[in-house]
C-alpha cells in the first residue's frame, strides 16, 4: 500500500512542517558530519521549487524537555544554509513567540527552523497541546524523519492527525528500499547480520529468517549462536539467555531450507583492546575471546553475497574499530561494495565501517534510520508512517489550526 506522497501536494503559497532528522554529530558548536542534512535536501529544495514556505523541525540529542544550549539548532541551520546557498533562519523557541513571527513572515520559497523539537516536554510525550501548537504554525505537514519514524512524538506522529499530511521523498526512499527486502525480494537474498548482541537484533533475525535465502551471522551475536549449537566459546561475549531463541531461529531456518552461516574460523584474543589476535578454528578457542570472524569464514561469506540478487547488511563482523579485528568486516564489507545485486545497509556501525572503506558510494542503499529501519524490518508499523494516509484516500482533511485561525 502506497502512502500519500509530497509530489501530490499543492504547496506553493503555503506553509508547509516538514519534520527531518537533523540528529547530526557536533562538536564544539560545529556540525561535523552533514550527511542527515544533504539527505534532506531532496524533499527541501522540491519545496523550495514549488513555491513552498518551508518550516523545519527536528530534534537534536536528548535534552529530556529541557533547553540545552550546547543542543540548539543554530548551527545546523547555519550548515544547512550554506547547502542551498540562502539565509536559513533558526528560531531561538521551538513553537513560540519567536517561531510564530518567523513563520508568519516566511516568503515563498524561504526556508526556516523551528528550535529543537526535545526542548519540549510535549514532544516525546506526543502531547496534544504541543501537537497543535506545532500544527498552529503551518497549513501542511511533511515527514522526511525516517530516522524518527519508530517514535510516536508530537512531531512524527501528532502533528499528522491535525494537518494534510504527506511523505517527503527521504522517507519513501527508505521505505521502497526496505520494502524491496520484504516483498518479493529477487531471490537468492542474503542476509549478513552481526554487530555486539543478540539482544539488539533478534526480532529482525527471527522476522527474516524464513523470508531469505541465507542468514549469514556474525560479530559478537555469533556466539550465542555458538553456544545454541554446543560450542565451548571460551570468554566470548554471549547472552546465554537467549541461546534458546538462537536455537529456534536454527530450527525455523532448518525447515524453511534456509542456510544459516556460522563461522567456521575466528580471530581470538585475550583482550578486545589487543593489537593482534590468533586465527584458529572455532573448536579451539580455547580460554581466549572471540573478536572477528576468520579469513574462510569471511571468504564464505563474500562468496554468497557474490552469487546474491538481493543483499541485506547489518552490523560488523567484529570488533571493527581495533584494526587487529576488522578483517572480517572488511571482507564482507568489499563482497557489498561489489555485488551485483540489490544491496542494502542499515546500522551506525555498519555504516561508518562502510564509509571508512570508502565504498558507500557503491551500495545501492545505506539506511539513515538505524532503530527505525530495524524495526521496519522487525515487520512492525512504524508509527510515523502509519500516521500519514495512503495514496487513495478519501477521508476528508483535518481543517488546519493556521487556516482556521484557531489559537493553540
Ligand atoms: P550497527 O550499529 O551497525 O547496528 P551494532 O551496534 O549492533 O552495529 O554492533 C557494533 C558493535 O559490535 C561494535 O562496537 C563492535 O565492536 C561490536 N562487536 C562486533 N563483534 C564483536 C565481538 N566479537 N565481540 C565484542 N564486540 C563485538
Ligand atoms: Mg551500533
Amino acid at each position: 500500500m502506497s502512502k500519500r506522497s509530497l509530489k501530490s501536494a499543492d504547496v506553493r503559497g503555503k506553509r508547509v512542517l516538514c519534520r527531518v532528522d537533523f540528529n547530526v554529530p557536533m562538536a564544539d558548536g560545529q556540525v561535523t558530519d552533514d550527511t542527515r542534512i544533504k539527505a534532506a535536501l531532496p524533499t527541501i529544495t522540491w519545496l523550495r521549487e514549488h513555491g513552498a514556505r518551508i518550516i523545519l523541525c527536528s530534534h537534536l540529542g536528548r535534552p529530556k524537555g529541557k533547553v540545552v544550549e550546547a543542543l540548539r539548532l543554530a548551527p545546523v541551520g547555519k550548515r544547512l544554509g550554506e547547502l542551498l546557498g540562502i539565509d536559513v533562519t533558526t528560531a531561538s523557541d521551538v513553537a513560540g513567540d519567536d517561531a510564530r513571527r518567523a513563520a508568519a513572515s516566511l516568503q515563498d520559497g524561504d526556508v526556516m527552523l523551528l528550535e529543537n523539537l526535545r526542548f519540549e516536554p510535549g514532544e516525546e510525550q506526543n502531547a496534544p497541546a504541543f501537537a497543535r501548537q506545532l500544527a498552529s504554525l503551518a497549513d501542511l505537514y511533511v515527514d522526511d524523519a525516517f530516522g524518527a519514524a519508530h517514535r510516536a512524538h508530537a512531531s512524527t506522529e501528532g502533528v499528522a492527525h491535525l494537518l494534510p499530511a504527506y511523505l517527503g521523498f527521504l522517507m519513501q526512499q527508505e521505505i521502497d528500499a526496505l520494502s524491496r527486502l520484504l516483498d518479493n525480494p529477487a531471490t537468492p537474498f542474503v542476509a549478513i547480520i552481526g554487530g555486539a548482541k543478540v539482544s539488539d537484533k533478534i526480532e529482525v533475525l527471527e522476522h527474516l529468517v524464513d523470508r531469505v535465502s541465507a542468514l549469514l551471522i556474525g560479530g559478537g551475536m555469533a556466539n550465542t549462536f555458538l553456544l545454541a549449537t554446543g560450542d565451548d566459546i571460551g570468554a566470548s561475549l554471549a547472552e546465554p539467555d537467549l541461546v534458546d531463541r538462537a536455537r529456534q531461529i536454527l530450527d525455523t531456518a532448518r525447515a524453511a531450507g534456509v542456510e544459516v552461516g556460522l563461522p567456521t574460523d575466528v580471530v581470538v584474543a585475550r583482550q578486545i583492546e589487543d593489537d593482534e589476535g590468533a586465527v584458529v578454528s572455532v573448536d579451539s578457542i580455547g580460554d581466549r575471546a572471540v573478536f572477528d570472524i576468520g579469513p574462510a569464514t569471511a571468504e564464505a561469506y563474500a562468496n554468497q553475497v557474490a552469487r546474491a540478487r538481493t543483499v541485506f547488511w547489518n552490523g560488523p563482523l567484529g570488533v571493527a574499530e581495533n584494526p587487529a579485528f576488522a578483517a572480517g568486516t572488511r571482507t564482507v564489507a568489499q563482497a557489498v561494495a561489489s555485488a551485483h545485486g540489490l544491496t542494502v545497509i542499515g546500522g551506525g556501525d555498519s555504516i561508518a565501517a562502510i564509509e571508512a572503506l570508502g565504498l558507500a558510494d557503491r551500495i545501492d542503499h545505506i539506511s539513515t534510520g538505524g532503530g527505525a529501519s530495524l524495526e521496519f524490518l522487525e515487520g512492525k508499523q512504524l508509527p510515523g508512517i502509519a500516521v500519514i494516509p495512503d495514496a487513495d484516500a478519501t477521508k476528508p482533511e483535518p481543517a488546519s489550526p493556521a487556516q482556521t485561525g484557531e489559537e493553540a
